[in-house]
């Protein structure tokens, strides 16, 4: 057997866990989508673009043999993870879930969580000017939105996007400074985010509670059944290690 590890990436975690594969000598594959036009690489063999769904990553599998598999996508990459557990299920192979933990509330902090982007969309329909810090992709639910709307994204955004947006286009982390000074140039009276959780975007956060902005969390999509979780990079590293 291959004494490959297959990582699926596109996260902070997903470069810090390669970081530290790669650094103890293990054979590390790191697998992106492809979506940003200059991704930030990890150390060790990277390849790029979806592999066909469920089924092409099984064929992927069987012709690629890895001695296990992380998938540390996004918590809202939902159809890769999807992918991922369908996929070592037919093929055997060893899978972790790597998904950092969700954000919490704290004192100040007004929160409003929506199941979906479109109940997101509805929850600010009576606000001025509204940050959509949901991700370029995600802005289609937006689009019908009559208020003014702000978007950040690393590449520019592909419509349709609500008819009054304005875009920045910028790559994180961000500053609380930075975050203030954003949600004061544009007079941001909502902000909506996916709860994506950890500190490398959390400084939004701390802007509206600052502010007294409230915030529009979507809940993050359920995981498959049957796959373990872990939090952190060290206790994923620990469960290769055992492979
Ligand atoms: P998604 O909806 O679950 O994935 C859509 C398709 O993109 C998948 O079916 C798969 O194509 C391909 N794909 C996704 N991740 C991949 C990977 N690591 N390697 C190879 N193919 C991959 O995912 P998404 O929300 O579009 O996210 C795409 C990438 O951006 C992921 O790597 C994710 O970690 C990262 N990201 C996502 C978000 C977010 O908010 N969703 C935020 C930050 C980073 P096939 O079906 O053809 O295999």
């Amino acid at each position: 057997m291959s004494g490959r590890v297959l990582i699926l990436g596109g996260t902070g975690e997903a470069r810090r866990l390669a970081t530290a594969l790669v650094g103890e000598g293990v054979d590390t594959l790191s697998s992106l989508a492809g979506r940003v036009a200059d991704p930030r690489l990890p150390p060790g063999e990277v390849r790029l673009g979806g592999f066909g769904g469920a089924a092409g990553l099984t064929a992927w599998l069987q012709a690629h043999p890895v001695r296990a598999m992380v998938d540390a996508t996004h918590p809202f990459a939902a159809t890769m993870t999807a992918s991922a557990a369908a996929a070592a299920d037919v093929t055997g192979v060893p899978l972790l879930r790597l998904q950092r933990p969700g954000w919490s509330a704290g004192p100040g902090d007004d929160w409003r969580w929506v199941d979906s982007l479109e109940d997101a969309a509805a929850a600010v329909a009576g606000f001025g000017s509204v940050f959509l810090s949901t991700g370029r992709k995600s802005l289609g639910a937006f689009a019908g939105l009559a208020a003014r709307c702000l978007v950040r994204s690393v590449d520019p955004p592909e419509p349709p996007l609500p008819s009054r947006t304005a875009v920045v286009l910028a790559r994180g982390p961000f500053t609380v400074e930075e975050e203030l000074a954003l949600l004061d140039e544009h007079g941001v009276d909502v902000v909506v985010t996916k709860d994506s959780g950890g500190p490398m975007t959390a400084a939004k956060l701390t802007a509206a509670r600052e502010r007294g902005v409230p915030v529009v969390l979507v809940r993050r999509p359920p995981l498959p059944p049957g796959v373990p979780v872990v939090a952190t990079v060290e206790e994923a590293l620990d469960w290769v290690r055992s492979r």
